[in-house]
């Protein structure tokens, strides 16, 4: 009787251990975005990967928080420590989240984000660099010009005080060439918002297969004229969505991986608010690059409802425990 004890305790913690190590675990980062969806597109990131039934996810937020009064309904249903609001954005010198303890790392900061503490930015790097995952959605490419490790992960960014010293902008040129141009000029643009068609360029990467080649994505900023050292990176999607791009034959980037050391980076610029974050080609794009970010592959079918070339698709968002 005692061994059948045994052999169901074993059993029994085998099976658990199994099911702890089933889950792969994210951590979101926010707090400090000039984009007033932050609070929400926090939670709605953080449900989109748990219902995948892959991840489990934390949220780590600065302790002082920016521009939240739009969405602060939002703020309690993300899980994070309370925070303390302020008129701009503040640095925080207590955050230091754990990054080891996890697979990917995703990005929810923007436009003007106050420094990370030098040590925390040193854990992201050394992080990264033995094999970790990072995440950059939309505006998370706008912060820290002043980091060039960072800059080195996400490849490209905007604004924030980049410039040609940045690196070159990376486009697809009218006959699908990349172009590298490292001549003058400003550093992030977006035209109005709008539903825009996306372009695969890549097909072949686990993200990517399976896709169709062109997607109507609902309505959202399409970035542009972004610069950074663009190294180890490649383009797997473009859009050019305003008159002045087509005319000129840029399709600018929209969803792109990197190496970083052992690290694997996947950078949308989609995400500009609630409409883009709920819309289907968005949510499918980013869980593929989130479970590729965090394990190499890639096993989510694509869904019925994503989106065709003329047609936008999108999920209405409601919060569920
Ligand atoms: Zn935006």
């Amino acid at each position: 009787m005692k061994s059948i004890v045994s052999l169901l305790a074993v059993s029994l913690l085998c099976s658990l251990s199994a099911d702890a190590a089933e889950k792969l675990k994210a951590l979101i980062v926010d707090g400090q975005n000039n984009h007033a969806v932050w609070p929400k597109s926090t939670v709605m990131m953080k449900q989109y990967l748990e219902k995948s039934g892959l991840f489990d996810v934390e949220v780590a937020r600065t302790r002082f928080i920016s521009n939240f009064q739009r969405e602060k309904d939002w703020l309690p249903l993300a899980g994070a420590p309370e925070a303390e609001g302020k008129d701009k954005p503040v640095p925080d010198p207590s955050f230091s989240p754990d990054f080891t303890k996890y697979h990917i790392v995703v990005s929810n900061f923007g436009y003007g984000a106050a420094d990370w503490p030098e040590q925390t930015r040193k854990n992201l790097e050394d992080y990264m660099k033995k094999g970790g995952g990072l995440v950059a959605v939309h505006a998370a490419n706008n912060s820290w010009a002043n980091w060039p490790e960072f800059n080195k992960m996400i490849g490209l960014g905007g604004w924030g005080g980049r410039n040609q010293k940045s690196g070159p902008y990376v486009y697809f040129d009218a006959n699908g060439k990349v172009v590298r141009d490292d001549g003058p000029g400003g550093c992030g643009s977006h035209g109005p918002q709008q539903e825009f068609v996306i372009t695969m360029r890549d097909k072949t990467h686990p993200i990517t297969k399976g896709l169709p080649d062109f997607w109507m994505h609902s309505k959202d900023e399409c970035y542009s004229k972004l610069r950074g050292p663009a190294e180890n990176m490649t383009i797997l999607a473009t859009a050019a969505d305003t008159p002045e791009l087509k005319n000129a034959g840029r399709n600018e980037p929209m969803l792109m991986v990197l190496s970083y050391g052992k690290g694997r980076v996947f950078h949308t610029t989609l995400g500009h608010d609630t409409e883009a974050f709920q819309g289907v080609g968005f949510i499918v794009t980013f869980l593929r690059g989130s479970e590729w970010a965090a394990t190499g592959k890639v096993t989510q079918e694509i869904p019925k409802d994503f989106p065709a070339a003329d047609k936008a698709s999108a999920r209405h968002f409601e919060h569920k425990k």
